[in-house]
């Protein structure tokens, strides 16, 4: 078992509200970060709303709910991190973003602490060599929406050591969540394989293969997906979507992974899906509307 008390959680967006949600709930104290005064207030929020459907359903008692939300500190200063046992990343998906906020938390983090990345395809390696502990630093890939996905891919560094790794397995085990071992290569296992067929689908639209509309409801009654993969594009996020893609391109140097420049222009419009109302989908009405 691990000695893990305090988690620190670095960016309060989708991902971080979700990690900071189910550390909480496992008992762990919780420092939430953000550089945004209005995305740590939205943090906050979406945890309250996801907590008190979980009391609705009957996943967690009203009391449970209650010393949860009480173990959640948001803040946008780091100087709380001098406290964490383990601080996990969030942030945005880039690599200079990433950077930056590793290089500030090794100044302030107890020299004990491990740190972990929740990134979807940057490599943990790479992100490791920029820290002053790279044996401590390790891959923690959360699933979206975090508290009701099962897995967690855990992802070792070339250095990451062997303590670090079993800290990881036991804080998923606490949080109650399956891991996967995958090998620190681009996107590891499940956005390699998610990903490009999510940019095939746009290909398919770009191309005028189907509407948004035809290429969901194909997948879903065809493949048996529970969601369409222009709708589940939009749920992870299109600017996420176009990084993995451009991190696939790069690191596997194979043209097969060229992102869709239809993915490119939503992005480039700032329609990067449900998170800014609008992708494939316009989601500022009562119901979801195709955008093409
Ligand atoms: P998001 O855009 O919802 O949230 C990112 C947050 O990071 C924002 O609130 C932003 O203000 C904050 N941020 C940016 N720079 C920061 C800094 N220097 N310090 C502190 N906070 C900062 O993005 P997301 O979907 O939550 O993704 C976050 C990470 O999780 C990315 O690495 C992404 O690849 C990964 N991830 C995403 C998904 C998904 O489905 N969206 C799934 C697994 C992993």
């Amino acid at each position: 078992m691990s000695n893990i008390g305090t988690v620190g959680v670095v960016g309060a967006g989708q991902m971080g509200n979700g990690i900071a949600h189910v550390c909480a709930l496992a008992g762990y104290d919780v420092h939430l970060n953000d550089v945004s005064d209005e995305a740590l207030a939205r943090g906050i929020e979406t945890i309250e709303a996801n907590m008190t459907r979980q009391v609705s359903r009957s996943l967690i008692t009203p009391e449970e709910m209650t010393a949860g939300l009480k173990r959640i500190q948001p803040g946008t200063g780091l100087d709380v991190f001098g406290k964490v046992d383990l601080a996990i990343e969030a942030a945005t998906e880039n690599r200079e973003v990433k950077e930056a906020i590793f290089k500030s938390l090794c100044d302030v983090v107890p020299e004990r602490a491990y740190l972990a990345t929740n990134t979807s395809s940057i490599s943990i390696t790479r992100l490791a060599a920029t820290t002053d502990r790279p044996e401590k630093f390790i891959g923690l890939h959360f699933m979206n929406p975090v508290p009701l996905m099962k897995l967690m891919e855990v992802i070792r560094g070339l250095a990451t050591d062997q303590e670090t790794y079993e800290m990881a397995l036991g804080f998923a085990d606490r949080l109650g969540k399956t891991t996967t071992n995958a090998e620190d290569y681009p996107a590891f296992i499940v956005n390699r394989v998610l990903v490009p067929m999510i940019n095939e689908a746009v290909y398919a639209l770009y191309e005028g293969v189907g509407t948004v509309e035809s290429i969901d409801t194909a997948m879903k009654l065809g493949a048996n997906h529970p969601m369409g993969p222009l709708e589940l594009a939009d749920f992870i996020g299109l600017d996420t979507c176009l990084s993995i893609m451009q991190v696939l391109h790069d690191g596997l140097a194979d043209t097969k992974y060229r992102p869709c420049p239809l993915l490119v222009k939503y992005v480039e419009a700032g329609w990067t899906g449900r998170k800014a109302k609008r992708g494939f989908y316009d989601y500022r009405g009562d119901e979801p509307v195709p955008t093409r």
